[in-house]
C-alpha cells in the first residue's frame, strides 16, 4: 500500500467534490449532463489531465480523460445522470449535498456519483503521485444510463467507438456489504446482468354503453391476458454463477448454507434471490377506461420482463405470445433487445481485487454477482470486453433501499474506503 498519500486529506477533498457534484441536478429526464461534464472538466483541467468532450444532443455530453499509454486500457466507467426524486419523501434537499452524522445525502450518492468521484480521485491521485503507468487508464463519464444510454455509451459505440476501446472496464453493478456489528464484510464483483424485455400490450375493442355488455370489451380481453401472464410459471434454476455467489455469501456469514434445492425453495420468500434464479415479469402499468358506465375503446398495459443472461429474448417473446393466446392483444417491444453476456470471474482483475480487499479490510470476502438491473457494462461485454460491476464500498444492506429511493446516502468512511480500494486496485493493474 502506498503510504505517501495523505488519505485524510484525499477523503476531505472527495467529500467536498461529491457534495458539489450532488448539487448539480442531472435528473434524467431531461439529464442535462453537460453541466456535470463542465464540473468534471474544470477539475481535470486544474490537475492537467487531458480530456475530450462529445456532445450527443444539446445539453447531453460525455467526457473521457486519459492517463498513460494508449495500449491495454483500463476504463473507469461511470454515468453522470440520476433518476428523478419524489421530494416529499426526502428528509433533506436531494440536491443539497448535505452531511449529517457522518453521511453525505443526495440523489446519486450510491447510484453513482460517489463512484464517479472515487474513479476521478483515483486518476487524479495517480497523476499527482507521478506513478509511471505501463497500461493506459481512461475515466469515462457517460450520459443517459438511467434512460437506456441512447445519448451515452450506446451513442459513443456508434459515433466514438475509439472511446470504448478497452481491455477491462470497472463500472457500477454490485456493492460491497457490511453487517451491522461489523460481523461480516463482503465485496461483490458483478460479472453479468439480466437482459430487459419491455413490452406493451394493447387491445382495441368496440366502445359502448356499460348497461349493454358485449364480448368485444377491450378491458376484459386485457385482464384475461394479464391473468394468463400472471399464472405463467417462470421456472427457477441454479446457475454456476449463482451457485458461486451463494457459496461465497455463506462463507462471508451473509447467508445460511443452502444446497440447490434449499436455495430454490428459499427464493419463494426472497424476491431478490428469486430475481437472480429465473426470468421475471412485473406488471408495471395498466391504462383503460374513462367512466364507470362506458365500455372503453382501448386498453393498454406494460410488462417489465428480465431474462437470465443465457435466455434468448426472441424465444421468450414467442413464449409470451403463446401464453397470451389472444390475437386481439398486440405485443410491442419497447426497448432494444440484446442477448446476455458475461465476463470471467478469474484472471488478473479478480485476483488483484481479492489481494487488495484482503490487505485493506480484515476478514473481507469476495463474491461474484449477477446484476438484476442493467448497466452500461452490457455494451462492453457484447463487444467482448470484460466489464465488472465493482463499487468498492461496504454498504449497510438497509441503505441499498436509497438507490432510486429516498434519503439516498453514503457514509464518509465508505467514500474514503472506496477510494483507497479502487486506487490500489488500479495502481496494481496499471503501474
Ligand atoms: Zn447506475
Amino acid at each position: 500500500m502506498n503510504d505517501s498519500i495523505d488519505w485524510d486529506g484525499a477523503a476531505r477533498e472527495a467529500t467536498e467534490l461529491l457534495a458539489e457534484y450532488l448539487r448539480i441536478d442531472t435528473s434524467n429526464p431531461p439529464g442535462n449532463e453537460a453541466i456535470a461534464v463542465d464540473f468534471l472538466a474544470r477539475i481535470l483541467a486544474k490537475e492537467g489531465v487531458a480530456f475530450e468532450v462529445a456532445e450527443s444532443a444539446p445539453g447531453r455530453s460525455n467526457l473521457i480523460a486519459r492517463l498513460g499509454p494508449t495500449e491495454r486500457v483500463v476504463t473507469l466507467l461511470n454515468h453522470t445522470d440520476v433518476v428523478p426524486v419524489e421530494r416529499q419523501y426526502w428528509d433533506m434537499d436531494p440536491f443539497g449535498g448535505e452531511v449529517r452524522d457522518g453521511f453525505l445525502y443526495g440523489r446519486g450518492t450510491l447510484d453513482m456519483k460517489s463512484m464517479g468521484i472515487i474513479e476521478l480521485m483515483t486518476l487524479v491521485l495517480l497523476k499527482r503521485q507521478r506513478v509511471p503507468l505501463r497500461r493506459g487508464l481512461a475515466f469515462l463519464a457517460a450520459a443517459d444510463e438511467e434512460a437506456g444510454s441512447d445519448f451515452g455509451v450506446s451513442w459513443l459505440a456508434e459515433h466514438r467507438p475509439d472511446w470504448l476501446t478497452s481491455d477491462l472496464v470497472i463500472n457500477e453493478g454490485a456493492y460491497g456489504l457490511s453487517q451491522k456489528d461489523g460481523a461480516g464484510y463482503v465485496f461483490q464483483v458483478a460479472v453479468s446482468e439480466k437482459s430487459p424485455v419491455w413490452v406493451e400490450l394493447t387491445v382495441t375493442g368496440r366502445p359502448g354503453h356499460g348497461s349493454v355488455p358485449h364480448p368485444d370489451n377491450c378491458a376484459e380481453h386485457l385482464v384475461r391476458a394479464l391473468t394468463r401472464v400472471a399464472n405463467w410459471n417462470q421456472e427457477l434454476r441454479m446457475t454456476p454463477l449463482m451457485r458461486a455467489h451463494l457459496d461465497a455469501m455463506t462463507k462471508a456469514g451473509f447467508a445460511p448454507a443452502m444446497d440447490d434445492t434449499g436455495a430454490l425453495r428459499a427464493a419463494g420468500r426472497a424476491p431478490g434471490l428469486r430475481a437472480r434464479l429465473g426470468n421475471s415479469i412485473s406488471l408495471t402499468t395498466v391504462e383503460t377506461g374513462i367512466k364507470v358506465n362506458v365500455i372503453p375503446a382501448v386498453a393498454r398495459a406494460t410488462l417489465d420482463c428480465r431474462l437470465l443472461p443465457d435466455v434468448r429474448p426472441e424465444a421468450f417473446l414467442a413464449e409470451l405470445k403463446a401464453v397470451i393466446d389472444d390475437d386481439r392483444v398486440s405485443v410491442r417491444v419497447l426497448n432494444r433487445l440484446y442477448e446476455g453476456a458475461g465476463s470471467p470471474f478469474d484472471g488478473e482483475f479478480v485476483r488483484v481485487v481479492r489481494e487488495v480487499i484482503t490487505e485493506l479490510v480484515e476478514g473481507a470476502h469476495l463474491a461474484p454477482e449477477l446484476t438484476t438491473g442493467f448497466t452500461d457494462s452490457r455494451i462492453y461485454r457484447l463487444r467482448g470486453v470484460p466489464a465488472y460491476g465493482f463499487m468498492p464500498c461496504l454498504v449497510d444492506p438497509e441503505d441499498l433501499a436509497g438507490i432510486h429511493g429516498h434519503n439516498e446516502r453514503i457514509s464518509l468512511e465508505n467514500l474514503r474506503l472506496g477510494m483507497q480500494v479502487l486506487y490500489e486496485v488500479v495502481r496494481r493493474l496499471c503501474a
